[in-house]
């Protein structure tokens, strides 16, 4: 998402798009929706470097954004969610193989406690020989339906056992189930990391916010070439910005850019529709009961989009 501007008054061809994505498990046949199989990671590395698009990690990412620098349109970056041992056993190799940078993103209580399917310190470690670890909770909670205490907690607990294990605090963040909202935000904010991120598909230029970045799914059959093509909308989101307390939506507003004169919206459970908009001004009126416990509103204008996740407490 984006930092509040005048945002009607941006042009949108101003900025290139940095692609940011997430996997979670590789060669686990078990879990298909949570899966890339380590043949369609060698099909999109391949079309990676076919097309020249340059690997970078979120270090770099961060350096560009805090400098102000212009974010090219070949830059990606990779993270993995969840430390599981599937990626160092079978996705690490092919990782090292390409030479490419990612981070890891460590759900520290399932290594504390040895869940079956985590990797182990050891393991952590051998793998920041090659990428960058960062932090993703320790209990990997529902962050919406706790209280500020609690997600205090978690995060506290989480990062002091990374400390003591590894030797330091990781400076990026990655949501458990990409769910947040502006409560949740300020709580990870007292921690100070560079960079937190979520999971509404989109992409990231110099204007992101480097503590709401959006971050794209990669799993399943190899689609990388059409997430690539998905560029930033700068919006301002106005209404709904969290859940509603009577679970009931009544419009959209938002503010983007001037030339946007027309979009498609989509609320889960509820498909897309078609809104116009004047001088960047989006009032759409709505009468919706929210279906789903994690509904996104999306807003799509041509290969421009922007989302919103609202999750039930
Ligand atoms: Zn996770």
């Amino acid at each position: 998402m984006r930092k509040l501007l005048l945002l009607t008054l941006l042009p949108l061809y101003l900025w290139a798009d940095a692609h940011l994505f997430v996997f979670h498990r590789f060669d686990d046949t078990r879990h298909l929706s949570t899966n890339t199989s380590t043949q369609t990671l060698r099909a999109e590395f391949e079309y990676l470097k076919k097309n020249n698009y340059e690997v970078v990690s979120l270090e770099r990412l961060h350096e560009a954004l805090q400098k102000g620098e212009e974010i090219s349109d070949k830059w990606v970056v990779l993270t993995i969610d969840d430390s599981f041992k599937s990626f160092y056993e079978n996705g690490l190799p092919v990782f090292r193989e390409y030479n490419y940078p990612f981070t890891l993103f460590v759900y520290v209580q399932a290594t504390v406690d040895n869940y079956g399917d985590y990797m182990s310190w050891e393991q952590i470690k051998e793998t920041s020989k090659y990428g960058e670890i960062g932090f993703h909770s320790y209990g990997h909670p529902h962050l919406v339906s706790l209280t500020d205490l609690k997600i205090y907690q978690d995060t506290k607990k989480g990062l002091d056992i990374m400390q003591k294990e590894l030797g330091y605090k990781p400076k990026y963040y990655a949501y458990p189930y990409g769910e947040y909202d502006g409560r949740v935000r300020s709580q990870l904010e007292l921690f100070s990391f560079d960079l937190i991120i979520n999971q509404n598909a989109g992409a990231v230029d110099k204007q992101s916010d480097m503590h709401d970045l959006d971050r794209t799914a990669l799993t399943g059959a190899n689609n990388i070439k059409v997430k690539l093509r998905t560029r930033t909308m700068p919006t301002e989101w106005i209404y709904p910005k969290a859940w509603p307390e009577d679970g009931k939506i009544t419009s959209i507003k938002a503010t983007l850019s001037r030339e946007v004169k027309k979009i498609e919206y989509y609320i889960s459970g509820y498909g897309w529709k078609s809104a116009s908009l004047k001088d960047g001004k989006l009032v759409a009126k709505v009468d919706k009961k929210l279906k789903m416990k994690r509904t996104r509103i999306f807003l799509k204008s041509g290969n421009r989009q922007s989302s919103i996740i609202l999750v039930k407490p």
